[in-house]
């Protein structure tokens, strides 16, 4: 998170807004945390650039309850709703469909190469409920750089692991969600865009807290919201638009970032070795390996020494992942670099 964003957090922890007391302290039925709250609906429409005929909603759960919902309001039981499975994230998404009753058809899948690569070869259902796609593969480093734009019905989206990370694309898009712990601030918030007229195909009757309508009606204060995850994230969007310069500056910024990192990795003469293929390379999660396997736990192990954390791939693929999320700067990936260098100079 942005060091200034947290500053702020910790003074206003005391007193928000002459309040004299903390977001965490305040009715959310108060005025002062409703008003927070439109604004950070507003801020996240003007900063995607979305009109009138977009909503966002604030629910909990984590993206994973979202792969529940999904099927449960648009597909329904022996409902027909398209998948392209591009590793763990999306391959859960397919399953909880299985398990709400809905009839998942997999459209494409990358899984026999490893989910390397995004597919560009689909195999649609007719007229499926919606075609559902994890634009950003945060376990195996692959992202769509572009969306499919002759699917049969409308797109759903993970962005969870790339969200305000460039300017999206959703002209195709009915709904668009994301967890905001990964690209935006705080666990427990899980951000919502959908388009008004995809709302009104929901099915009826499901559990309220299950239902998008519910949360639509009732501008997502249903219950109680997540108002402190929710007051950060505001102030990262805030961050985002006056200390970055929006969303095209800021998918610039992630862009250098990126082309650094692959661009080194490229040179080593197979050192190391991004793991994604090079049109499917995500700019968020650089994945790679060492080509000797024998060297990469030493490679985590004094990386970390040397205060460069978090490194690991995840448990289930193994190697290292660098996540160049918004909030980290060039500076750490120069550093990140030349730590590469020095280790490949002792071990090459
Ligand atoms: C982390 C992650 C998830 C899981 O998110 P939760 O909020 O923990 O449920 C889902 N999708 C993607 C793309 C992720 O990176």
């Amino acid at each position: 998170m942005p060091l200034s964003v947290l500053e702020r957090v910790a003074a206003e922890t005391l007193d928000w807004g002459g309040t004299g007391m903390s977001v965490m302290e305040i009715s959310h039925r108060s005025k002062e945390v409703a008003a927070m709250c439109s604004e950070t609906q507003e801020l996240i429409k003007s900063l995607l650039g979305l009109g009138e005929e977009w909503e966002v909603l604030f629910c909990q759960g984590g993206a994973s309850l979202q792969f529940a919902m999904l099927p449960l309001n648009f597909a329904g039981p022996g409902g027909v709703c398209d998948y392209v499975d591009t590793g763990v994230w999306s391959t859960k998404a397919f399953q909880e469909a299985q398990i709400c009753g809905a009839a998942p058809h997999m459209a494409a899948s990358s899984e026999s190469d490893d989910f390397t690569h995004i597919p560009d070869k689909f195999d649609f259902s007719p007229k499926p409920k919606y075609v559902y796609l994890c634009t950003n593969n945060t376990v195996r480093g692959t992202r769509w750089a572009t969306f499919p734009q002759d699917a049969p019905g409308p797109l759903v989206g993970d962005f969870s692991s790339e969200f305000m990370a460039r300017k999206h694309d959703l002209s195709k898009f009915g709904l668009a969600f994301a967890g905001a712990q990964k690209n935006v601030g705080p666990a427990g918030l899980t951000i919502v865009l959908i388009r008004k007229a995809f709302a009104e195909t929901a099915r009826k009757g499901l559990p309220r807290m299950l239902d998008y309508r519910v949360y639509l009606e009732h501008g997502s204060m249903y219950n109680t919201p997540p108002v402190q995850a929710i007051y950060v994230s505001n102030l990262i969007f805030k961050w985002l638009r006056d200390e970055i310069g929006g969303l095209a500056k800021m998918e610039e910024l992630n862009e250098a970032k990126a082309k650094l990192l692959y661009g080194y990795i490229d040179q080593t003469g197979g050192f190391y070795r991004g793991t994604a293929q090079v049109g499917s390379r995500s700019p968020m999660n650089v994945t790679f390996r060492l080509a000797k396997g024998e060297l990469e736990k030493p490679f985590l192990e004094e990386a970390k020494k040397e205060g460069l954390s978090g490194l690991g791939g995840h448990r289930s693929v193994g190697g290292v992942r660098a996540s160049l999320y918004n909030a980290l700067d060039i500076q750490a990936v120069e550093t990140l670099i030349s730590y590469m260098s020095a280790f490949m100079a002792k071990n090459g």
